[in-house]
């Protein structure tokens, strides 16, 4: 038994995401996690909602809530999307637990201590009015270039000009409207992380199993230019967590809390210990997952998330923990995606284009989703939702292929024997040419999952499922039935076996529909490690029930419909 530590790219608070970001990390990240822990591996799979940061501020002012109560609601709904997706994390954290408080200011106090922090003096403006340092995207004012009054202080989104915020023409603070600003003097801590290039670069070396995309992003951002920079670790912010070295406070930084991109990946690390207290269990217990001087050294780590995010998994969240010079575990496996596009274009969660997580569950059941989603995964280029393309492969894969079997074959056997699993008749040569094809399937799907080869994992179960159609329509045994019903029991028992184990091997895709296929058959899902053996395990005589229709088509006229009702902005 191996241990698996899986994490997945943390959703930001603000907001419902789109199936483009549930694809790009979460699922395929779930999908995984089931993978392992039914082939009897000890897995932790971690996420978190990343909740600091100026956009959370923003996204609380219009709803008028104070920003920790809006961050409380919103984790409450996006924990219940996950849910609504069956995303089985062992635990969903939040990056403003106290736990993520502690370790962050902790991090960061051994990073001075190692001598990787530095305090820069910057000019910052500053808003009298509001009694606070104004992000750049806080400030509005005219654009210098198209004369839109409503510029902010990083672009105009009017003609699209990167800007800096003292270009703007009558520059006002976009929280209270006050135009008596200031430039004044702040001090920041910067993470120097030009001084570890040289074992992030011997690190990185070291990771031979890794996408040559994956490597050669790292490699750019480490050497392009001047080569990998000094970041900013700090912000003039209310929200956060605050500037604190190890458990003392930092002189010069009252007031400053760190910077998002700085505390949101402690939180993998925070999230878990988070797991151990709502468990009732000592930090030892999560301490084995993470610190190779407690019981993770044999621990392998595997994080998913979108190609966006690699630079910073890569580097700077390395950096972090291999400047703290204590025995963190890093990561052993990077799992990156490309995008997903909607009909045409992108999906946009500020635009509100496409289909959201919880739109998406109000209309077709979680299964459904999941399916077409890891089945179309954008992993080696972007990928396209169309509503055609998924009427097509929800009726056919899962509709006419599984759904059609399971029902056939459960519905044949009670007209004509009961619900009993029938006793009589043998396996011949058919069966025994089947179940030596799909032992071979069922091998290279193992693989696939193993690799995170998840299209083609979809492909290759699809392939399992379609196997068994097509010795059903040749084995026929509602004819078979009329000259021979002992022979016709042999087929349909076999077939009945045949729901069991595609019960199990289709539950990292689709858990719901494969525990109702469990459920039928009376059995606990377990994997067919021993093929042969998996496909007589039913015995005659077991009790069996028909299963309520798995999937219900897609029609023309709901996909019209479906189309029709998200073609334009979420309202
Ligand atoms: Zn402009």
């Amino acid at each position: 038994m191996a241990r698996i530590l899986i994490t997945s790219a943390l959703p930001y608070i603000n907001g419902i995401k789109h199936l483009g970001n549930l694809v790009g990390s979460q699922l395929p990240a779930d999908l995984y996690a089931r993978y392992q822990r039914a082939r009897g591996h000890e897995v932790m799979f971690i996420c978190a909602t990343d909740e600091h940061g100026t956009p959370a501020e923003l996204a609380a002012a219009k709803t008028g809530e104070p920003v920790a109560d809006y961050c409380a609601r919103m984790h409450e709904v996006q924990a219940g999307l996950a849910q609504g997706f069956r995303l089985s994390f062992d635990h969903f954290g939040r990056s403003s637990s106290p736990q993520n408080h502690r370790l962050t200011q902790h991090l960061a106090g051994r990073l001075a201590d190692a001598g990787l922090i530095e305090e820069v003096s910057e000019k910052q403006v500053y808003s009298r009015a509001d009694g606070r340092f104004l992000p750049d995207r806080y400030i509005e004012g005219t654009c210098p270039n198209c004369g839109y009054d409503r510029a902010r202080g990083d672009q105009c989104e009017n003609c699209t000009k990167q800007l800096d915020p003292t270009d703007l023409i009558d520059p006002r603070s976009a929280i209270s409207g006050s135009t008596d600003l200031e430039v004044r003097e702040t001090k920041h801590l910067f993470l120097k992380q030009s001084g570890m290039r040289a074992r992030l670069n011997d690190w990185i070396d070291s990771k031979h199993d890794w996408p040559v995309l994956t490597t050669s992003i790292a490699k750019k951002w480490l050497n392009d230019g001047d080569g990998l920079q000094d970041r900013g670790i700090t912000r003039d912010l209310d929200w956060g967590v605050p500037v604190k070295r190890g458990e003392h406070d930092w002189p010069g930084m009252e007031g400053k809390v760190f910077y998002v991109w700085f505390d949101a990946p402690i939180e993998y690390i925070s999230a878990t210990a988070e797991w151990a207290e709502a468990n009732g269990k000592s930090d030892a217990e999560w301490e084995r997952w993470w610190r190779t001087d407690k019981g993770a050294g044999d621990v392998r780590y595997v994080e998913f998330m979108g190609k966006d995010n690699v630079p910073f998994h890569t580097l700077s969240f390395p950096a972090t923990l291999m400047g703290s010079g204590e025995p963190w575990k890093l990561v052993d496996y990077i799992k990156s995606f490309n995008y997903l596009n909607y009909q045409g274009g992108q999906f946009s969660t500020s635009q509100g284009r496409g289909v959201f997580m919880d739109q998406a569950l109000e209309i077709l059941p979680s299964d459904y989703w999941r399916w077409w989603l890891l089945s179309h995964a954008p992993e080696n280029s972007d990928s396209e939702f169309t509503w055609e393309n998924f009427q097509v492969s929800i009726n056919k894969d899962l509709a006419d292929v599984l759904g059609n079997f399971v029902s056939r074959v459960t519905k044949f056997c009670r007209s004509k024997y009961g619900e009993d699993v029938p006793a009589g008749g043998g396996l011949g040569p058919a069966e025994e040419a089947l179940i030596a094809d799909l032992t071979t399937r069922i091998a290279e799907y193992q693989q696939l999952m193993d690799d995170m080869e998840v299209r083609k994992s979809a492909t290759a179960l699809r392939a399992i499922w379609a196997a068994g159609n097509e010795y059903l329509q040749a084995a026929a045994p509602w004819a078979v039935y009329k000259e021979d019903p002992e022979a016709a029991a042999g087929i349909v028992r076999f077939a009945l076996n045949l729901i069991a184990v595609y019960a199990a091997l289709s539950a990292p895709f689709i858990p719901d529909a494969a525990a109702k296929m469990a459920a039928a058959m009376g059995t606990d899902g377990a994997w067919p490690e021993d093929p042969a053996a998996a496909f007589e395990a039913l015995a005659p005589g077991q009790s069996f029930t028909v299963p309520d229709n798995l999937f219900d088509k897609i029609t023309d006229e709901a996909r019209e419909g479906w189309e029709a009702a998200f073609a334009g902005q979420r309202g």
